[in-house]
């Protein structure tokens, strides 16, 4: 690729560094440090990166993001500066937010390395990693049948450790579509099954192969399985004795099981959530209260409904290690559960700071990339022999 760089700083290391490095490279390069040099240089150059200080003295970072945005720029953003971390996240976010490509924040002074490797680099990091495709595909009701009957749908799973020792606790079963034309992730198909009145059948057919895999690997062991209630599942009133006989014919304690509800589905039907809670739990069950801090929850609701663990949402957890806000967040998340007596999860931990930080915090359980991504059910029962516990 042809590069072409433009600096927006006044920094003389910075601006000696970026120059010794881009002429040894013969890449076109040029700097500014005020407003009306930067939209000449804008026009001209039409960079391909764009290394910016946000608090160049004179010059307003977030205009700066702006004219980046209104001429749809293409250019790889790298944010260095010695702002405190908290207005270099906000700033990454303004630019994120306006569709800009950032592919790095970093704290002055860069290294002539550092800025070597961001010129090669391809992330972005202002993009989460999609786990689902943007677009769903239409799903037809034929192909749903088919699946359904041909039984398509199967669990991965995806193990929890307890933060303290690192021990396995459990696994989250997620649900996967193998369809003639490749896996389909949840969001692909659980919105059309609901729809269609479909869920009951996956929901059955998934739990009881979920059983049959507790049986077949964990049958004397505290190990717990995880599972998603859809918003259909939520008012069926069938479903907590259909789960109680299914773990009576696995001969699995019901105490095993933590059904977890999305904070948004709760809400939307507080009144069929306290009623599936209360009764689930009535009959031994765990459930756990999912994707806290999405939704739009009141404590006072929170507090009403008998969960018995809370999951603290993966946007705030995977970005603990480079946001205070976020981490601020997870403290009191965690404060909060177990405050209210709950158990607390922290899903999305993908680096090993945040499962560090999440210890020193008693969080009591972590699930995410970091530990394993979600397996197929052959895998993760190796993975469970694999790691000893
Ligand atoms: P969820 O309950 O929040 O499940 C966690 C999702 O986060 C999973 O996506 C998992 O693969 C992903 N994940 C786990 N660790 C990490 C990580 O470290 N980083 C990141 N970025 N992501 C991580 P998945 O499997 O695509 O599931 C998406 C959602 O679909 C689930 O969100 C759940 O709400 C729903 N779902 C999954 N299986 C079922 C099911 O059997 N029934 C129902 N009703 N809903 C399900
Ligand atoms: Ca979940
Ligand atoms: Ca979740």
């Amino acid at each position: 690729m042809n590069k072409r760089v433009l600096v927006v700083d006044d920094d003389a290391a910075l601006l000696g560094t970026v120059h010794e490095l881009l002429a040894a490279r013969d890449v076109e390069h040029v700097a500014v440090s005020s407003h009306d040099d930067f939209l000449t240089a804008l026009a001209t150059l039409d960079p391909t990166h764009v290394v910016l200080d946000p608090a160049v003295p004179g010059l307003d970072g977030i205009e700066i993001i702006q004219h980046l945005a209104t001429r749809h720029s293409g250019a790889a953003l790298i944010i260095t500066s010695n702002l405190e971390a908290r207005l270099l996240d906000a700033v990454k976010r303004a630019a994120a937010g306006k569709g800009l490509r950032v592919i790095s924040v970093t704290s002055k002074p860069v290294t002539p390395e550092t800025l070597a490797a961001l010129l090669e680099s391809t992330k972005d990091v202002s993009r989460a990693a999609p786990t689902l495709l943007p677009e769903a595909k239409p799903v037809m009701e034929t192909t749903l049948r088919a699946g359904i009957e041909q039984k398509r749908f199967h669990f991965v799973y995806q193990p929890k450790i307890s933060c303290s020792t690192g021990r396995l606790a459990g696994f989250e079963a997620l649900a996967r579509w193998y369809a003639d034309d490749g896996v389909l992730q949840p969001l692909e198909f659980i919105p059309a099954a609901e729809r269609l009145g479909l869920m009951r059948s996956i929901t059955q057919q998934l739990l009881g192969e979920g059983l049959r895999w507790m049986a077949s690997n964990h049958r004397d062991s505290d190990i717990v399985l995880c599972t998603n209630l859809s918003n259909s599942t939520l008012s069926d009133a069938e479903f907590p004795e259909f789960l109680a006989l299914l773990c009576k014919a696995f001969d699995i304690s019901p105490t095993r099981i933590v059904l977890e509800l999305t904070e948004t589905a709760t809400m939307r039907d507080p009144t069929a959530a306290l009623e599936m809670v209360t009764r689930l739990r009535l009959k031994g069950f765990h459930a756990a209260i999912d994707d806290v801090g999405t939704g739009y929850s009141s404590l006072s609701q929170l507090v009403r409904l008998p969960f018995s663990e809370l999951k603290v949402d993966k946007t705030f957890v995977r970005r603990l290690s480079v946001s205070s806000e976020c981490r601020t967040i997870v403290e009191a998340f965690i404060q909060l559960g177990h405050r209210l007596g709950l158990i607390v999860i922290a899903e999305g931990v993908e680096d090993e700071e945040t499962m560090k930080y999440l210890a020193s915090k008693d969080c009591d359980f972590a699930q995410g990339y970091y530990i394993a991504r979600p397996m197929t059910a052959e895998n993760a029962a190796s993975w469970h022999h694999a790691d000893g516990a």
